[in-house]
């Protein structure tokens, strides 16, 4: 799942971006109202995590251009000033819940996921399936076989990524940039090792094999990958 976090305080943007990076999201970070505003405009996010007090423009009017722009998904405000007005004006402008600075990360996580749960429309927006291979989004859990696999973030964001874009071949460079944030550099092997390893862990000793290579292209996940 892709979250948007604007916040232009750097150490408490880059503590979010790493703490959500961590409990396996996909973020971008941008750091001020401009950048927030066209990201979430142009983006698809599950998420918005938006601080009120902005440069170009402030956080109420990020949330109200992207709502313009027809964006519907969950935004959590961080807000340094516990005001009653403050929240109103963000409820009216279409906010779902606030946090106050400073805050704890487990809090902010479980603010995030309740809005996440509550964001999402139905039980196949937290639960993807392909053969007998289960992910839970919310959790992060994946089980195959009903046995549960340990991932780590990345390659938990790996999987959800080839998962959703079942049948289809991702390219080298499209896993590059949406997972590690980075342009595809062919010196590099990261991807060849992040794929191997979740392989190695869902599907060596069970069949079907769901991850396939297409030589001098990419991977597709598919479940008759053979
Ligand atoms: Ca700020």
């Amino acid at each position: 799942m892709k979250i948007l976090v604007v916040e232009d305080e750097p150490k408490t943007g880059d503590y979010l971006r790493q703490g959500l990076v961590e409990a396996g999201f996909v973020v971008d970070l941008a750091r001020n109202g401009v950048d927030g505003l066209h990201l979430g405009e142009t983006g698809d996010y599950d998420l918005a995590i938006l601080d009120v007090m902005l440069p170009r423009l402030d956080g109420w009017q990020v949330l109200a251009g992207m709502r313009r722009a027809g964006r519907d998904m969950p935004v959590l405000f961080l807000t340094a000033r516990d005001q009653v007005e403050d929240r109103v004006k963000g409820l009216e402008l279409g906010a779902d819940d606030y946090l106050v600075k400073p805050f704890a990360f487990a809090e902010l996580l479980a603010r995030v996921r309740t809005l996440l749960r509550r964001g999402s429309r139905s039980k196949e927006a937290e639960q993807m399936r392909v053969a007998d291979l289960e992910l839970d989004l919310l959790r992060r859990r994946v089980t195959r076989g009903g046995q549960r696999i340990d991932l780590t973030a990345k390659e938990f964001a790996l999987l959800e990524l080839l998962l959703r874009h079942r049948g289809e071949v991702l390219p080298r460079s499209l896993i590059a940039s949406q997972i590690w944030d980075m342009n595809f550099d062919s010196d590099t092997n990261v991807i060849e090792v992040a794929v191997r390893r979740l392989r190695a862990k869902m599907d060596d000793g069970f069949e079907p094999k769901l991850i396939r290579t297409v030589r001098g292209m990419g991977y597709v996940l598919e479940d008759d990958a053979g």
